[in-house]
């Protein structure tokens, strides 16, 4: 590792005989033996090289190596989306009759994963509340083999602590997985607190442009051996097109994630004593609660702001349908500002207790905020709360 700035934009694939600059794309299936004996070498794992793009390819090679630089770790596995990344770090390395302690605040698909998909298969969670680390230890079982978070959390923008959870995941020789796509690797390393892996979906900042999906996992070598064999036979690995998108899409996220938590902070301070707004939440202003940790663990507040509107559910409902230059969609982590309603939209599904529990109130708006001019988020921010009373 040279620093981060340089790893991201100068690791790449060797070059080819035609001396390029910028990595080509190498939209191949498979890979070509030199002769019988180096294709018996590759297939017994001997000696590295391609086979075949469901197993590596020099693209997704690139990519993912990267992220293993980034995120300080030993190994990693590249996957189509965030979902395959964050089936196959549980699925690969969990079997009938394990447990695993998880933070109530997730990512939907991943709480569907945890309620619908693993009880099937005898794999069985307890929900923990993020902010109190007292509850962590009590709910340990015997047969806990996991811990599994997100932080900060979508959208309550809770956190837990790293450090904290490093040295209890060390006293019950658990696997300690943290889903870092809110903070990117230039915000938060997880692996510097502990966490044996590091999931990530790149269709959020680190492709950053709202083009393409993508995902990986990253961490200690003999889990991620695991992982990749597991992988490898079941669920889709990265394209070779999302990868080189992705890969050139890290050369610049330290540059994007720096003016997106500035925009979000001036757009949180902003709103802040706003009238119309009861609560503006952002892990970088005072008034968050676990601020200090905020600033212990996070090099940056991130680029998500969240706020309140007086009015509740109907209020946020003509909120959005005020804004006139903001785009009112599902994604985030975007060049583009994107404005959610969560207890409409994403979190719809969940009971009205639920969402109480892990901070989704009926007038919360999530702000993925963007890179356009400030002045020019906040002025249709503002005439859309007006326009919405
Ligand atoms: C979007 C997201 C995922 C899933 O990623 P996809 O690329 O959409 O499959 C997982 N975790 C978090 C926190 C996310 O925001």
């Amino acid at each position: 590792m040279k620093s981060y700035e340089t790893d991201s934009i100068r690791l790449q694939s060797e070059r080819t005989q035609f001396r390029e600059h910028s990595v080509p794309l190498y939209l191949t299936s498979s890979f070509v033996f030199e002769n019988a004996e180096q294709g018996r070498a590759l297939f017994a794992d001997e000696i590295e090289g391609n086979i075949y793009s469901r197993f590596s390819n020099p693209n997704t090679s690139e990519f993912i190596r990267k992220m293993v630089e980034l995120e300080e770790c030993e190994d990693g596995f590249a996957f189509a989306s965030g979902m395959a990344a964050v089936f196959s770090g549980m699925a690969a390395l969990l079997q009938s009759g394990d447990h695993v302690l998880a933070c109530r605040s997730l990512f939907g698909s991943t709480h569907h994963i945890f309620t619908r998909i693993f009880p099937k298969w005898g794999i069985d969670y307890t929900y923990v509340d993020a902010s109190n680390p007292v509850e962590w230890e009590t709910e340990i079982k015997p047969n806990t083999k996991m811990i599994y978070i997100e932080t900060p959390s979508n959208p309550g923008l809770e956190l837990i602590d790293l450090a904290w959870l490093g040295e209890l995941k060390t006293k019950y020789n658990l696997v300690l997985n943290v889903d870092n796509c809110f903070a990117t690797p230039y915000i938060q390393n997880p692996a510097r607190f502990g966490a044996d892996l590091v999931t990530h979906s790149a269709t959020k900042y680190i492709d950053g442009q709202g083009r393409v999906l993508g995902g990986g996992v990253v961490g200690k070598e003999d889990l991620i051996n695991e992982i990749r064999f597991f992988a490898r036979q079941t669920v889709p690995s990265l394209s070779p097109f999302n990868a080189w998108l992705l890969s050139k899409s890290l050369e610049t996220l330290a540059i994007r994630m720096e003016k997106h938590s500035q925009n979000a902070f001036e757009l949180a301070k902003h709103f802040q004593k706003h009238d119309e707004l009861e609560f503006v939440k952002y892990p970088f202003l005072e008034t968050h609660p676990q601020y200090n940790l905020a600033k212990k663990q996070m090099k940056l507040g991130g680029g998500i702001v969240t706020f309140i509107v007086g009015g509740g559910y109907e209020r946020a409902k003509r909120f959005i349908d005020s804004l006139e230059m903001l785009s009112v969609t599902a994604n985030l982590g975007d060049t583009r500002t994107i404005v959610t309603h969560p207890a409409s939209t994403t979190h719809s599904k969940l009971s009205d207790e639920e969402r109480e529990a892990v901070s989704i109130y009926p007038g919360l708006i999530r702000v993925s905020v963007g890179l356009e001019s400030l002045e020019d988020i906040v002025t249709d921010i503002e005439q859309a709360l007006q326009k919405s009373k």
